[in-house]
């Protein structure tokens, strides 16, 4: 083993503030762990010694075998409802908080390892992880992180050098995570059940100190910070929409409180546009469909407030309850204000009209059944406002709405104050040509579990910068084809 010189900026608050709400624990010793990907430019955004973290010494600290100086390795607790079944301990069962890092400009980040071994919180699981899912949460919060969308990201990904049972043997592996924090409704859900309410308003103290620190002298703070959450959840979910993304398992464990992206399991985007969609094999009756997400957003947020409601208001549970009420009521309300605000800028505008909601709908009823690509006809759409109709009219199989619904939009935009080039270089600034295509993600999965991980490292390089096209890329823009077949995405990490 080598000499563990390397440092990092920690400055853990989760550990020294929010004792009893975590175990300290350990990795397990990896028998020979390997770096598969570093993050070159995230570490160095991070004030990380990258030059010694990029060879064996990241493996041995990245795949949960070694805690670096500095570092209080624990398991969070937390609970969730999953499907709407409620489990009172759910926990990292196969995660390991190292720590919190300062980077360079003071933002403090978790430092989180998945697959490094069980915990006291693994039920039945075996705490590992396996190569390609580690993989795939990778590229996937990468892109993600390219396409705007706020996230975790992935630091690092290290084989263990273990085999590991999933559906035959596979390859083990432990993702490097960072985040905001790694705090999740479920968070607030694990002391709620056990009504442990000091816990949980420590808890919200801490969340707002580390999250929202302009409410810490707000009047009625905890209603505040469930309005905040509230607001950073409708940006994020609308920007999910936004850009075709599906997450899939939207359990309350699954949902932070910072507004990020976390936990990709059986994430994947849509080619068509389709409400409906669905992709994760255990999500039989559509609840984290790709239209449904805002509503489940919402629902989740209501039992962050039901957690809330003894510090809302401790005297008068009434009132308490009216008052987060109309939080989670107005939740859909502030969505739809937000995802419009961003379907403006995709279909090319810059001003706002009362009238421009009624022109989504409409675009949105004419795409519907329609087998259009998603992606592909923002980007057509740029060509149509400058005056190229073809190539978007093709992507409908019947163009007879679409066809119906151009004028109306021209006649927007001469009310739009752009100049027409100006205005398709803006729309393709919001609106990407290269997304994780389902197809392209598992013929680079499949690449790099069988250990060339050329493909996978391409994809990235063409995921990294999303909005601008590039010539020999056209292999990445279309949709899969015909017989890639339904597509199909699983759970397990
Ligand atoms: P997830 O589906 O990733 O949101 O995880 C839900 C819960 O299952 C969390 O408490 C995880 O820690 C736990 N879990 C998932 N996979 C494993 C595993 N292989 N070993 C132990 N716990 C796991
Ligand atoms: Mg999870």
């Amino acid at each position: 083993m080598n000499k563990q010189d390397v440092t990092f900026n920690f400055d853990n608050t989760y550990a020294c503030e929010l004792e009893g709400f975590y175990v300290p624990w350990k990795g397990e010793q990896a028998p020979a762990p390997s770096m598969v990907l570093f993050n070159d430019k995230l570490a160095q955004d991070l004030g990380l010694q990258t030059e010694k973290l990029k060879g064996d010494q990241g493996a041995e600290i990245f795949s949960g075998g070694i805690a670096p100086k500095g570092a209080n390795p624990l398991a969070q607790a937390y609970a969730g409802h999953q499907f709407g079944g409620f489990s009172e301990q759910l926990g990292d069962g196969r995660a390991l908080l190292l720590g919190e890092i300062l980077d360079n400009d003071g933002h403090r980040v978790d430092l989180q390892l998945k697959g490094s071994g069980r915990t006291p919180f693994s039920r039945g699981g075996d705490g590992k992880a396996v190569l390609g899912p580690v993989l795939r949460e990778y590229l996937m919060g990468e892109a993600m992180h390219a396409l705007g969308v706020p996230t975790t990201r992935a630091l690092a990904a290290v084989t263990t050098g273990e085999d590991v049972v999933r559906d035959g043997v596979k390859p083990g592996a432990v993702l490097a995570r960072v985040a905001s924090s790694h705090l999740r409704v479920g968070t607030f859900q694990f002391f709620a059940a056990r009504k442990e309410w000091d816990k949980v308003r420590t808890l919200a103290d801490y969340a707002i100190a580390r999250h929202y620190p302009d409410l810490a002298d707000a009047n009625e703070e905890y209603l505040a910070f469930l309005s905040a959450v509230a607001d950073r959840q409708a940006s994020l979910v609308a920007s999910w929409l936004h850009n075709g993304f599906v997450h899939g398992v939207m359990n309350t464990d699954n949902m932070t409180i910072s507004g990020e992206t976390i936990d990709y399991g059986p994430c994947a985007f849509v080619d068509t546009y389709d409400a409906k969609a669905v992709f994760s094999s255990i999500d039989h009756n559509g609840r984290y469909a790709f239209g449904n997400q805002p509503v489940i957003a919402q629902w989740n947020l209501a039992r962050l407030a039901e957690n809330l409601l003894p510090l809302i208001d401790g005297d008068d549970s009434e009132n308490a309850i009216r008052l987060a009420t109309n939080v989670i009521n107005g939740f859909i309300g502030q969505y739809t204000e937000i995802w419009t605000k961003g379907m403006r800028a995709k279909i090319g505008l810059v001003s706002s009209e009362n009238e421009d909601a009624a022109l989504i709908n409409d675009l949105f009823t004419a795409m519907d059944d329609q087998n259009v690509d998603y992606t592909l006809f923002f980007r057509r759409l740029a060509d149509a406002a400058e005056g190229q109709d073809e190539e978007l009219l093709a992507l409908f199989n019947n163009s007879q709405e679409i066809k119906a619904w151009l004028p109306s939009w021209k006649d927007r935009l001469l009310r739009d104050p752009q100049a027409i080039a100006e205005r398709a270089r803006n729309m393709n600034t919001v609106n990407p040509i290269y997304i994780p295509r389902n197809h392209r993600v598992e013929e680079a999965l499949q690449a790099a579990e069988a250990g060339d991980m050329a493909p996978f490292n391409a994809l990235m390089n063409v995921l990294s910068d999303p909005f601008t096209k590039r010539d020999g890329l056209e292999r990445y823009e279309g949709a899969a084809p015909d017989d890639f077949g339904p597509y199909q995405t699983f759970c397990g990490t």
